[in-house]
């Protein structure tokens, strides 16, 4: 058989680093997003490369494997990274006996887990509330979605896979039951993407891609959509989180030059069309505040929502909270009888770089090709801007001279929160369309 063509649905960051994985195996790859780079949750989540420790009680398994990856992420795209660690707070009125259960969950997971002291703690955090009790150091860390997903796809390309942005899958070509291509619309109409395989990565929209244009309903999925709190200003150097059980409202993340407070979790219908409910922004403030009391007093920039597709059909009424985060591979050939075509959802962007190497497996497995995941080891691209290319980079991207040259005195800057640019983003952007 002729090296296998697979068609990846979904450019977020597990569609990315599917594209990224089996192209490093050698398949030819091709991966179609409907909108522009991060047109899903990715681009709308939390902002945390997880340590694992917020499911070390609940979920030592799942605990681990995102420790792992934690690992695995900050080794191959540390720029991506601003390695801030994490601190989990217990107050006055909180179950300090969590602390721990917490620990030992840690400790088995293989989370490096620290005793801080209150008076070090204040040193380091002086906004956190005077009625913190007890602090545990973690290695969470914060993660650019736009980065991480930008350099992907910049090297699964230099690997040979096509990407295409601004194309949506609108349905397949079938020979009786066995996909055989997707059709795919962009700005020049519509045409046929010939496949043996197709993976729908499409995040939230997994459900609907199958059931809209396949009319398979199998896909045993709850979407749970999360409000977020942008804060004006950045309070802390680390990510900060209630030491309890997962609950809304229990993580600060300082991101960039602002703090994200986080998040609630409603269950919803429809990926395209729900509401944020205001009051969850108050109730954010409010929670956030318990921890670090400035925040009361400060302004909300802005809020937004991304969607969770959690592999589950149980819950028991407490909100997502008690369902679990891991993924799940749907094939679709023994499921439904629909061959040429697999799903792959639920996970965390933590997780985003183990649920695409079980995708590759999966996928050679299918034409019994023996080839061993490289994800791990392979760091990824992220072209450095320097005063000696701005003019290679301007004639690529047609970004002047002159904004290159402001971006350049920008990444010089010391800390990782001074770099953000949304022009930055635009000139990786341009690059990726070249
Ligand atoms: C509120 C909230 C906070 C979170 N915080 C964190 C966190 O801090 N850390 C963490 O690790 N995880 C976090 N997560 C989870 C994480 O964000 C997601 O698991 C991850 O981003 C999912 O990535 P994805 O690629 O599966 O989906 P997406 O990023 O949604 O990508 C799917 C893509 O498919 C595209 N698409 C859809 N339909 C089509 C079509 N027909 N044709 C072509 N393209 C299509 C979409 O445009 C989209 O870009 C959070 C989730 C939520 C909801």
């Amino acid at each position: 058989m002729d090296t296998p063509n697979i068609v990846v649905i979904g450019g977020g960051s597990v569609g990315s680093f599917i594209a990224h994985d089996l192209s490093l195996r050698g398949l030819r790859v091709t991966l179609v997003e409907k909108g522009n780079i991060l047109g899903g949750t990715s681009a709308r989540f939390h902002g945390m490369l997880h340590s694992g420790a917020r499911y070390a009680v609940n979920d030592v398994n799942e605990a681990r494997k995102v420790m792992e990856d934690n690992r695995v992420i900050s080794d191959i795209a540390p720029h991506c990274i601003e390695d801030t660690g994490g601190i989990f707070v217990g107050l006055d009125n909180d179950d300090l006996d969590y602390a721990s259960k917490f620990t030992a969950g840690c400790n088995q997971a293989g989370i490096d887990v620290k005793d801080i002291e209150l008076d070090k703690l204040r040193e380091r955090e002086p906004f956190i509330t005077k009625d913190a009790k007890i602090a545990l150091g973690v290695p969470d860390k914060v993660i650019n979605s736009f980065r991480l997903v930008t350099s992907l796809m910049l090297t699964a390309k230099a690997e040979g896979a096509r990407i295409l942005l601004s194309s949506e899958a609108i349905g397949f070509e079938t020979e009786g039951k066995h996909v055989t291509g997707v059709k795919v619309r962009d700005s020049s109409g519509v045409s046929t993407l010939k496949s043996d395989l197709v993976i729908n990565a499409s995040g939230p929209w997994i459900g609907k891609v199958m059931s809209e244009h396949l009319g398979i309903n199998s896909i045993d999925m709850i979407m749970s959509a999360g409000t977020m709190a942008v804060m004006e200003r950045r309070f802390t150097k680390s990510i900060v989180n209630r030491l309890r059980l997962p609950s809304n409202g229990d993580i600060i993340v300082p991101y960039f030059t602002e703090s994200i407070i986080g998040t609630t979790a409603f269950i919803i219908g429809d990926p395209d069309n729900f509401e944020i409910d205001k009051d969850d922004v108050d109730f954010l403030v409010e929670e956030g505040s318990k921890m670090i009391p400035a925040i009361k007093n400060s302004r909300v920039k802005r809020h937004y929502a991304g969607v969770r597709a959690l592999i589950s059909s149980s819950s028991d009424g407490n909100g997502d909270r008690n369902i679990s985060r891991d993924f799940k591979i749907f094939d679709h050939e023994t499921a439904d009888g629909v061959s040429g075509i697999a799903t792959v959802g639920g996970g965390k962007l933590s997780t985003s770089r183990i649920m695409a190497k079980k995708v590759g497996d999966f996928a050679c497995g299918k034409f019994g090709i023996r080839d061993e995941s490289k994800t791990d080891s392979i760091k990824l691209t992220w072209p450095e801007l320097k005063e000696d290319n701005i003019e290679e980079i301007t004639k690529k991207t047609g970004v002047s001279s002159q904004i290159l040259k402001e971006l350049i005195s920008e990444t010089s800057a010391k800390t990782y929160s001074d770099l953000y640019s949304p022009t930055m983003d635009l000139v990786y952007s341009r690059m990726l369309f070249d």
